[in-house]
């Protein structure tokens, strides 16, 4: 690509076929930006700038603010020197400027009708983890996830009040056939007694011998707030822990990092940041990950796999089984692009 790009970009919206609830509340409506830069021979590389801001990146309209005050044209000194205050936006734009670039993958304007097919594509290498409803729906959905290919399950904890949780737990695991690998999320939603209880549960059940599946890990069980807490417990108990609110920007992740963390870090490239940055952290420290997904459509998905592919390690499935959560993605996409 050469060095000025004419700039687009377009807000959506999505509804999710039905609303996703976690200890952060209910959320029903997906709403992001997609951009399109081309360069001067007309080279095409599309975008993503989905934030979650609950969960640390910017707000979707502090996004909209940084879409809307650039110019129609643009460089690449404009794209790498997007404030870390804005890593949805880092994300979004680099990774198109990567696309156009060439490195995997290239579209050219005019052929738009195909552009949306060409986006999705799976990447075989890669394990898949489908998240389950939470409560006890769960109960009644693993099995046509399970049909479809999927062996390693997230299962949201910290919504209802434990007893009740532990029980539809017990369930769960007798039901989910062996070899499979389930792993709890709380979303910083269970207290330091409440998380002590859920890891000597895993723990138990693991030494009785009771277990055909795998508890993977317990991710982010307290509020970022209380790093050092669980810190504590990723050193007390055998069941692994998994931080991932607390390792939203990649800022946080040094932190995490420098402060002593060994675990696991759950990675959502959508937000994190910056993706070179990313490859970076990832190459100098080689820290175990797992890439998930910020409910983004195909274009941003592609990027994030692309760099779950080049930096997972150990095996681990990413958490990009959320396509029962939308609509066919095909339709939606030429609907957003065809009034351009
Ligand atoms: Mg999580």
């Amino acid at each position: 690509m050469t060095n000025d790009y004419k700039f687009k970009f377009r807000p959506y919206q999505r509804r999710f076929l039905r609303s996703l609830t976690t200890n952060h509340g209910k959320w029903d409506i997906r709403e992001g930006i997609i951009l399109r830069l081309t360069d001067e021979s007309g080279k095409v590389g599309w975008g993503e700038i989905a934030p979650i801001s609950w969960f640390g990146s910017e707000t979707l309209e502090q996004a909209l603010d940084f879409c809307r005050q650039l110019p129609g044209e643009i460089t690449e000194k404009t794209i790498f020197s997007i404030p870390d205050e804005l890593p949805a936006c880092q994300f979004g734009f680099e990774s198109a400027w990567e696309m156009g670039s060439g490195e995997w993958g290239v579209g050219s304007e005019g052929d738009e009708g195909d552009e949306g097919d060409n986006l999705i594509t799976s990447n075989s290498s890669l394990l898949y983890s489908a998240l389950l409803p939470s409560g006890e729906a769960a109960l009644n959905q693993w099995q046509t996830l399970w049909e479809q290919g999927y062996r390693t399950f997230k299962w949201k904890i910290g919504v209802g009040a434990i007893a009740d949780e532990l029980k539809i737990f017990e369930s769960l695991i007798h039901t989910l056939p062996a070899f499979n690998k389930l792993r709890l999320d709380a979303n910083g939603g269970l207290s330091y007694e409440e998380a002590n209880l859920w890891l000597q549960t895993c723990d138990n059940l693991k030494a009785n011998g009771e277990l055909a599946l795998e508890i993977e890990f317990i991710e982010q069980p307290l509020p970022v707030e209380q790093f050092q807490e669980m810190l504590k417990l990723s050193l007390s108990y055998e069941t692994a822990i998994a931080i991932d609110e607390s390792v939203a920007t990649l800022g946080q992740l040094a932190a995490c990092y420098q402060q002593g963390w060994r675990g696991i870090f759950v990675i959502k490239p959508g937000i994190v940041g910056s993706p070179s940055r990313l490859r970076k952290f990832c190459h100098q420290h080689q820290i175990d990950t797992v890439f998930s997904s910020v409910f983004e459509t195909a274009i941003a998905r592609q990027a994030a796999l692309q760099l779950a592919a080049e930096l997972s390690r150990n095996n681990r499935a990413i958490g990009f089984g959320i396509d029962h959560f939308f609509e066919q993605e095909e339709t939606w996409f030429q609907t957003l692009w065809n009034d351009l």
